[in-house]
């Protein structure tokens, strides 16, 4: 995701006229873009903050600029604040803000600048990330978001509310991706499998769809903007897979209650989705179920699923799941 969300902000930095620096050396602006999901990720720009402002103690140097992009800068953004190392700090949903920010903090030298405001809407689906051009797969962000709260998690805190890209936009992206000889897409979102475009277009294309859960989960989050009409993470892949059956399409990170039938249906059905999932989002307590029931509910279906565990679970499930 903040691979992603880095070539976004590239992008937003070229249009505004900024140019890539070769090398750090080089670089009158550096922006770190922040994980806040473990402490490690954290202990590691903290580091390299130090390490950045080590270098601008070299004489030349002093007027570099330093920005903490992401998580960590909605999580502590008066703790990076109070650091001399940092100029400007600036939250996931604030990145078309940044070469404002930029620019204030090179014409008010001393002075620093924030914004960590959250958003309901902003999914930077007009913005083509300014991706490497020699890679053959590609990440495509859809959603943003998690309105899962999970009583360890922080995402819904760093990174807000749950909200979707406009389904057309995605097509055009992953058009505009195979027309660049991209191979693999990976779908981008927290919660995945929770996409849910609700825009009055996919309203009109996609009226009798409702929101269902995986059999066994509850819809947690209740809402009418759930309920809404519109086309689901399901609709999205039959889109994207039908794009090309020469393009690999993964997903990630998927939830187990948006695992419902006509996903798993879809997947059994398309060749170019990819059939290995790693499930990342189960705590300790609900994993063991989690795992037994997305086996059963896969076995359903004419295809091989692999779901792999990634968590830090003690139980150490790995299993392969055939019909
Ligand atoms: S579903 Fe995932 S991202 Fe959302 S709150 Fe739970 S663990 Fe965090």
């Amino acid at each position: 995701m903040n691979s992603n969300d880095s070539d976004i902000v590239k992008s937003i930095l070229l249009s505004a006229g900024h140019e890539q620096s070769k090398s750090l050396e080089e670089a009158t602006l550096v922006l770190l873009n922040t994980c806040a999901i473990r402490e490690n990720a954290e202990s590691k720009i903290w580091h390299r903050l130090a390490y950045l402002n080590s270098l601008r103690r070299r004489p030349g140097r002093r007027s570099v600029k330093i920005g903490v992009l992401g998580c960590m800068a909605e999580r502590l953004k008066e703790k990076l604040l109070d650091e001399e190392s940092v100029d400007l700090v600036c939250g996931p949903d604030a990145y078309r803000d940044i070469p404002r920010l930029v620019g204030n903090s090179i014409r008010n030298t001393g002075l620093k600048e924030a914004n960590t405001l959250l958003s309901v809407e902003e999914t930077y689906a007009d913005i083509m990330p300014a991706r490497d051009e020699s890679s053959c797969s590609s990440f495509v962000s859809i959603m943003r978001g998690c309105n899962n709260m999970c009583a360890f998690c922080i995402v819904p805190f760093t990174r807000g509310r749950e909200r979707s890209r406009p389904m057309q936009s995605i097509l055009d992206e992953v058009k505009a991706l195979i027309q660049a000889n991209v191979k693999e897409v990976t779908l981008l979102g927290q919660n995945v499998n929770g996409y849910h475009d609700s825009s009055a277009e996919s309203a009109l294309a996609y009226p009798e769809t409702i929101y269902m859960a995986a059999n066994g989960f509850d819809n947690l989050y209740k809402s009418k903007a759930r309920a809404a009409p519109g086309a689901r993470f399901a609709d999205l892949l039959d889109q994207v897979s039908l794009l090309s059956p020469e393009l690999r399409v993964r997903f990630t990170s998927p939830h187990p209650k948006d695992f419902n039938d006509n996903v798993l249906q879809i997947v059994a059905s398309r060749s170019n989705i990819c059939k290995r999932y790693d499930y990342k989002h189960t705590n300790t307590h609900t994993h063991t179920h989690t795992h037994t029931h997305l086996l059963t509910h896969a076995s359903k279906f004419p295809a091989s699923f692999h779901f792999n565990k990634v968590c830090t679970c003690p139980c150490k499930v790995e299993a392969r799941a055939c019909s």
